[in-house]
């Protein structure tokens, strides 16, 4: 146990309380800075008095496809309940959100998604646009970013999904034929080649960054796909063959997210009205599919985010509500 405030190591426990359900909450004195917490300080369930087994029935109940009202039935709460736990959840992301391994190997794929968010506006006008990253290998959900489909989300998005993937030693970078991923990412990612790199065989003075491979796909007739590569490689850059780009598990992933979450669906839900609530509730999806759901394509109760190599086992939501981030996680 550490401390929460000064992350010293010299914490006694200091009495307990029980909750109205009967729960024991430990609390905590600090010996080298002198402050209390208990056991639910800077998690999710902090100063909450549900159970942390309600809270995660009601998260279990969203995450398999129920709607707000549904899983509020379930478990015998109020609608305003479900998106109050939700947005707990989704508060602690960023302690769940750890970037590439240092020095590896990943496949990035981007793609946009359209929900209905709201009042019955045109696609371009609506906010319910998803960009959805997702790294090939291990189906680890790197990104969701909601909102308008304009020049800020698609900004967002590719700077957040960079930051993720940044520290790899090789990156490939496959999004459909929306060329703003690769516009973002060329402020992004360019680099001036040095001169004793180019040659009149190679003449160009900017290149993506070394390790850095870059390509698009788009969708002709007939549903027949061009593969086509942006800019131009850096010289050492090892390139992947147009069958390995084809290879696009995403689209497979979003048809799955449309089944488990209610906000991707066509008809009109309670919910979903604002961009919040849909950021929200893709917040959540992306904590159960990555640290909680085994995926069927990474072998026998392999999490994505044990595919990364993030952590050894694949986790409840109850210990997700009861910590303060994977780090905090006894393997
Ligand atoms: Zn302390």
């Amino acid at each position: 146990m550490h401390c929460i405030y000064c992350q010293s190591e010299e914490v006694v426990k200091n009495g307990s309380k029980t909750l109205k359900s009967d729960q024991v909450v430990q609390r905590y004195l600090c010996k080298t800075c002198g402050r209390r917490f208990n056991e639910r300080s800077g998690t999710p369930m902090a100063r909450l008095r549900t159970p942390a087994a309600t809270v995660e029935m009601a998260l279990n109940a969203r995450g398999e496809g129920l709607g707000i009202r549904a899983a509020a039935r379930v478990v015998g709460t109020s609608p305003s309940s479900i998106s109050a736990w939700e947005e707990r959840l989704s508060s602690h992301l960023p302690a769940w959100s750890p970037p590439a391994p240092e020095g590896g190997e990943v496949t990035i794929e981007g793609d946009e998604l359209y929900t209905r968010v709201g009042e019955n506006l045109p696609p371009e006008a609506s906010e319910g646009w998803t960009i959805s990253f997702i790294e090939r290998e291990s189906r680890y959900w790197l990104e969701a970013s909601a909102g308008l489909k304009a020049a800020q989300l698609f900004e967002q998005g590719v700077e957040r999904a960079w930051q993720w993937a940044v520290s790899s030693a090789w990156i490939r970078w496959f999004t459909d034929g929306e060329r703003r991923y690769g516009k973002e990412l060329w402020k992004l990612a360019s680099v001036y080649l040095p001169s004793h790199l180019t040659s009149e065989a190679y003449p160009y003075q900017k290149v993506w960054r070394e390790g850095l491979e870059v390509a698009i796909k788009i969708k002709g007739s007939q549903g027949k796909a061009r593969v086509e590569w942006l800019q131009v490689e850096h010289p050492w850059t090892a390139m992947s063959s147009i069958a390995e780009v084809h290879a696009n598990h995403l689209e497979a992933f979003n048809s799955a997210l449309r089944r488990r979450a209610t906000a991707y669906r066509r008809r009109q839900n309670h919910y979903a009205k604002q961009v919040e609530g849909l950021q929200r509730a893709l917040n959540v999806q992306r904590l159960i599919h990555n640290w909680v759901r085994p995926h069927w394509s990474l072998g026998k109760a392999r999490t994505p985010a044990m595919a990364m190599g993030f952590i050894q086992r694949p986790l409840k939501i109850s210990e997700i509500l009861l910590s303060r981030g994977f780090e905090w996680i006894t393997p």
